[in-house]
């Protein structure tokens, strides 16, 4: 055992999002902050923001510093250890990881390459997008997978918006339509929250465009928009998409992207100025194989339903990074949603504290409660399953949209607890009372 000196475990998480930190929090308030186990997250940035936001990050409906959590207040306030960088290694044989080194943005190491040490190691890295190796996507488009990527996108769009608020001259063909590869809950969540934001920034003074100006395009490989949920569900989103005159082009598998254009396999050429890809995920590429461990395809742990890893029973994988058969699901493996990530940390947060008390541990079997699929201010959609529904029953409005809110709540609860919330939700209020519905620079 690697434990410490006072001989309590190390409980080493990597990743501090939607599953990672959650655990860890709850890690640190159950047993770090008693001093039965030494609790440490690791990850690759200072703050962590709950990911399904970042579409309105990205169009500016949310500003990101105003929503994020810094790390080391976090585990100040909850009992763990955070320290920043990079897992880009494992020694199982000597149960160490490995994270590499962090350079400022003058490219100076602030923080050398280090190992920690572990008993249980709980890999919670997410997903990034898969490209599939279309050519042309890694060059010129965006991707939603990171603050900052959804940043450097905010901030394209509202320099392109100023550019044509500005030149004097009649817009050129396409010079603001947006593509966005992909038509799952990613993409039309932001071609909802871009439809709104093209309104709002012509009512915020840059008038010289009208929201008729932006083309919005959605492409998407399969025969209908929200492939993996239920046909209901994607009939009531594309008659919403229509309605905001977001174009859907289904059947249409992409094939290249060039600086101007989405070129598809069937010979359409859709021109775009901006372009995001929100088509696919693959955990980090650092995964595959990573020290014999067993992955597949796109580069996901794969786990027992114990949610330990397959040939190494200390290290736990949960959340987008691992591949957990879904016993009578709709799919093969649970699915990379925020409620899959939420509902494993909870359990390998028991699983943990059982095996330090020498007890048997639990199984994972996902809970699936439904999708929802806000369009912004315009509607929500969703299904709800489960005992309740008695099967899947489709819901849309007002009703639709306070259950999509309240699962960032219900993050957040796992986070600050319910009286923090309470008191968080009111001051967002008054904040949004006084600031611009969108962040202007
Ligand atoms: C725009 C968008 C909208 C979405 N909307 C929804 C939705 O409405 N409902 C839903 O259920 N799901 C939604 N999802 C999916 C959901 O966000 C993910 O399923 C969920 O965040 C997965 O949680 P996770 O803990 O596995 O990973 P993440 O939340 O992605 O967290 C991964 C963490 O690991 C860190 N990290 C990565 N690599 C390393 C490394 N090498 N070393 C150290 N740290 C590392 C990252 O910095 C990050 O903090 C959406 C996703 C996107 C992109």
């Amino acid at each position: 055992m690697a434990s410490t000196e006072n001989n309590i475990p190390k409980i080493v998480v990597v990743g501090g999002g939607a599953g990672g930190l959650e655990l860890v929090t709850l890690l640190g308030r159950k047993l770090g902050k008693k001093g039965k186990a030494e609790v440490t997250l690791i990850d690759s940035t200072h703050t962590h923001i709950w990911k399904p936001l970042l579409h309105e990050v990205a169009a500016g409906t949310l500003d990101s510093h105003e929503d994020e959590l810094e790390y080391l207040g976090q585990a100040m306030c909850s009992g763990f250890r955070f320290r920043l960088g990079k897992m880009d290694g494992l020694d199982r044989a000597n149960k160490q990881i490995s994270v590499a080194p962090t350079y400022n943005n003058k490219g100076l190491e602030i923080i050398p390459r280090r190992q920690f040490e572990y008993d249980y190691l709980v890999i919670s890295v997410g997903s990034v997008s898969h490209d599939f190796g279309v050519k042309g996507v890694a060059e010129n488009c965006f991707f939603l997978d990171t603050t900052t990527q959804a940043e450097a996108f905010q901030s394209q769009l509202l320099e392109a918006y100023l550019r044509a608020h500005t030149q004097g001259k009649p817009l050129d063909e396409g010079q603001l339509d947006i593509a966005i590869v992909g038509a799952g809950a990613t993409g039309i969540e932001l071609s909802a929250q871009l439809h709104e934001v093209s309104h709002l920034l012509t009512a915020y003074g840059l008038d010289e465009v009208k929201p008729t100006d932006v083309k919005i395009s959605i492409i998407e490989a399969a025969d209908r928009v929200l492939p993996g949920l239920p046909e209901n569900l994607s009939a009531a989103t594309e008659k919403e998409l229509a309605k905001l005159g977001v174009q859907v082009c289904t059947n249409e598998r992409v094939i290249e992207v060039t600086e101007n254009a989405i070129l598809t396999e069937s010979g359409k050429t859709i021109s775009a100025a901006i372009k995001v890809w929100a088509a696919g995920i693959k955990a980090p590429d650092f995964l595959k194989d990573i020290d014999g461990l067993e992955t597949n395809w796109i580069n996901q742990l794969v786990v027992k339903q114990t949610l330990q890893t397959t040939l190494d029973d200390d290290i736990y994988a949960i959340g987008d990074c691992c591949a957990c058969k879904w016993e009578g699901g709709e799919a093969e493996n649970v699915p990379p949603r925020a409620q899959a990530a939420h509902q494993m940390a909870t359990l390998t947060y028991k699983s943990i504290k059982q095996r330090m008390a020498g007890k048997d541990i639990p199984e994972y079997a996902y809970h699936d409660y439904g999708s929802l699929v806000s369009l912004g201010k315009y509607s929500t959609v969703g299904n709800m399953m489960g005992s309740l529904s008695k099967g899947s029953l489709m819901i849309e409005g007002s009703m639709a949209r306070i259950m999509y809110l309240s699962l960032y709540k219900m993050h957040q609860v796992a986070l600050f607890g319910l009286f923090r919330v309470g008191m968080l939700s009111l001051s967002h209020l008054f904040r949004r009372s006084v600031h611009p519905k969108i962040k202007l620079h």
